[in-house]
């Protein structure tokens, strides 16, 4: 089992400093990518969103994302990987321990490594669960970083209640979920919370609002209300990895008719279409 470090694919270890800045901070980015038949799916659209993340947190990359994509690669081949996914950050380097950024002469450190996983095909077709939470997240959840926290507790409490997912709200709006984006579907169109700073403008929630485009089907890049979403005759959750996955209940409440809707499953059908 290989892994990425920095420049370097090398067999697996513990390589993280004490004071890696990602460790201590959470201050990095990161990318998790999915791998189908050896082949990562958008590779270049999640490269794009890492070079994004980077910019905002004003963290200049040692590696350029043309180097990284080739030894991303060559991570999935030296692994064997076919099926499952690539995890990579980036964090701002070891240095002393201060807030502030450390010396510019301090080189980022990057790590991948791959995870082999199944394709989530039974949970697609069957459905889940979800239960609903604040969203207590800061205001720049466009930006894909390590600080995870409030993903990680919100996460936690949809596992406790047998959910694969929480759905978050500021206050009545429906924003995202703690790993994944939130679709509605109502009258036969589609509704989810525009890509600002309040949600994480997910590569499988772009592919889908373009899938959609090519059937003509309408989606409204508008904010809904928990009431709204509630009332839904559809909800869906996406991610990499776990591509669509329909919501057949959010907390008590039954969505539609409680079972898979049948524009979410020709979402679903489209979605597999592309590996
Ligand atoms: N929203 C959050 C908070 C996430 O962590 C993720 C990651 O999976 C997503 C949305 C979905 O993004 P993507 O489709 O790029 O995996």
């Amino acid at each position: 089992n290989k892994m990425l470090f920095n420049d370097r694919i090398m067999d697996r270890k513990n390589l993280v400093d004490i004071e890696d800045r990602g460790y201590q901070f959470g201050d990095g980015i990161y990318e998790v990518i999915g791998v189908y038949d050896g082949k990562p799916l958008m590779l270049d659209e999640h490269l794009e969103r890492l070079e994004r993340s980077a910019k905002e947190i004003k963290l200049n990359m040692s590696s350029s994302i043309g180097n990284l994509k080739t030894k991303l690669e060559e991570l999935v081949s030296a692994n064997s990987l076919n099926e499952g996914i690539i995890y990579m950050q980036v964090s701002r380097g070891a240095a002393a321990r201060w807030h502030e950024f450390p010396n510019a002469d301090t080189s980022t450190v990057t790590v991948a490594y791959t995870r082999a996983e199944d394709r989530a095909n039974n949970v697609e077709d069957q459905g889940a669960t979800a239960v609903l939470t604040e969203d207590i997240r800061w205001l720049r959840c466009d930006i894909k970083t390590l600080n995870l926290l409030p993903n990680v507790l919100a996460k936690q409490e949809a596992v406790e209640h047998g959910a694969i997912e929480a759905i978050l709200h500021r206050g009545e709006i429906v924003t995202e979920a703690s790993a994944s984006n939130v679709f509605m579907v109502k009258d036969g169109e589609f509704y989810t919370h525009p890509a600002d700073n309040y949600i994480l403008n997910g590569i499988t929630r772009r592919k889908i609002i373009q899938l959609c485009e090519a059937l003509n089907l309408k989606v409204n890049e508008q904010t809904y209300t928990v009431d709204e979403l509630l009332n839904a005759d559809e909800v869906f959750i996406s991610a990499t990895k776990l591509d669509v996955v329909p919501i057949l209940k959010v907390d008590d409440h039954t969505i539609g008719d409680g079972e898979p809707g049948e524009i979410t499953k020709q979402i679903v059908k489209e979605f597999r279409s592309l590996y």
